[in-house]
């Protein structure tokens, strides 16, 4: 069954600014940080297929697919207000009428939306509908938001919580894994959907708000735990919120001496680049340092206004990496990956890593063979710069944390020599000092 979000979501308003997230006197957010105020404004070089120059606080880019979408569907509706990101969230496809009406459903998508099992919401913004192919239900971008009826096919080996996060969470949408750095999840509200969530079994609910009283919570955790020296924000995408709140959300977080780094987990440069403004970017700054790492999973995403996303970012100072997830009919070749990850690297993101798909409830159609993504990896490896190479790995079911898998390029050893093979296959040796024959 479809479950809708609601169309007038808190998180936004009609303003033309982005809208508290706390209601009116019940836990409004301190004044934030003053915020700089000379804005950036400089010609941009990008090679995006051809170099093309644009101010960088310009809004104004949309690219020929997206322009002809909006004529078809939202006519009257001018470049200024499909590049506000509010209108864009407002706007978003979540009804499967309203997604009918922009292409033709497949017999699987159709059925998706009569099967009470799915639980991710549908949700995609008319700038990634755009991007959506209407008559192929096998195009990639399609496979990652489109529901199918596949998602309520449940195979051995699948959890609603594979990674056991409920388990490791002290405080509500709190997570600690590792020893030196939490995960803190600000809401699950995001404005387009991946069908293959990990967090699918919350995502969208309107169970998890970033509330003040939650947050403080979080907050007296972390400050309780010195050994805690990173903290990653993420959801629900964390940009959803407004300006001010999350810059209250940084700065209490920048007041606890033992947190040396932020980092936001965001998908919004792929799904909703009008969101990344030079004030957003004026106030992240602020937060150094502060690492994004933002969501992509096929070239087709790298689009004028992506690079102008990730452009504002990186002119910040802002380090971005990429998490891709390695997805079934959607990047599970060679040459797809060898594309996205060239993409991301002329948009300035460092490809950073490439997950197995976690087995969550319903993602049989989504998961590749592990011998996939290793191939994938041997064909990258050597043949283009290491830069472009993600760290493959497997995020442990059960809560083990991420496990690298790389092909293997020892061979062996032969007496003090180690025996390696190459990318081009050929064998060589090195002379590996051993501990017993070193000389000191
Ligand atoms: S953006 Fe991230 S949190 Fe949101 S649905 Fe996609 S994978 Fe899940």
């Amino acid at each position: 069954m479809n479950t809708p979000m609601p169309q007038s979501h808190s998180f936004i308003s009609d303003t033309s600014e982005p809208a508290p997230l706390i209601p009116e006197g019940e836990d409004e957010p301190p004044e934030p940080g003053a915020l700089a105020t000379t804005p950036v404004s400089r010609p941009h070089r990008h090679t995006f297929g051809q170099i093309v120059r644009f101010p960088i606080h310009r809004a104004g880019i949309i690219n020929p697919a997206a322009r002809l979408f909006r004529k078809k569907f939202f006519p009257g509706i001018s470049t200024k207000l499909w590049n506000d990101w509010q209108w864009q969230v407002r706007n978003r496809i979540h009804t499967a009428a309203r997604l009918e009406a922009m292409i033709s459903l497949s017999d699987a998508e159709r059925l998706a939306f009569t099967t009470a099992a799915r639980a991710l919401p549908l949700g995609i913004t008319p700038y990634y509908m755009s991007l959506v192919a209407a008559h192929d239900p096998d195009q990639p971008i399609r496979r990652t938001v489109v529901p199918t009826v596949q998602e309520s096919i449940h195979t051995a080996g699948e959890a609603d919580d594979p990674l056991g996060e409920d388990a490791m969470s002290p405080v509500p949408g709190l997570v600690h894994r590792y020893p030196d750095r939490v995960l803190l999840l600000l809401s699950d509200f995001c404005s387009t959907y991946c069908r293959y969530c990990t967090r699918s079994r919350m995502m969208g609910h309107a169970a998890l708000y970033p509330n003040r009283s939650r947050l403080e919570q979080a907050f007296a955790y972390i400050e309780q735990a010195p050994s805690i020296r990173d903290v990653l924000i993420s959801g629900g995408d964390p940009l959803l919120l407004g300006d001010e709140k999350l810059s209250w959300i940084l700065s209490r977080l920048r007041q606890i001496p033992h947190v040396e780094i932020l980092r936001i987990g965001t998908k919004v440069p792929a799904v909703l680049p009008q969101r990344i403004t030079p004030r957003l970017v004026r106030m992240l700054r602020h937060y150094h340092p502060l690492w994004v790492s933002v969501h992509f999973t096929h070239p087709d995403e790298c689009t004028p206004e992506a690079t102008r996303a990730c452009s504002l970012l990186a002119d910040a100072g802002i380090p971005l990496g990429s998490q891709t997830v390695l997805l079934k009919g959607v990047n599970d070749n060679l040459d797809t990956m060898r594309q996205l990850v060239h993409g991301l690297l002329k948009m300035r993101v460092r490809p950073y890593y490439l997950y197995q798909c976690d087995p969550i409830s319903g993602s049989a159609h989504f998961r590749t063979p592990v011998q996939t993504g290793i191939d994938i990896i041997k064909g990258l490896r050597g043949f283009t710069t290491g830069y472009a190479l993600p760290t493959y790995v497997i995020d442990a079911p059960g809560g083990g944390g991420k496990i690298p898998l790389m092909p293997d390029y020892v061979e062996g050893r032969e007496e003090n020599d180690l025996v390696l093979r190459n990318y081009e296959n050929q064998v060589y040796r090195y002379p590996d000092p051993c501990a017993a024959c070193s000389i000191s």
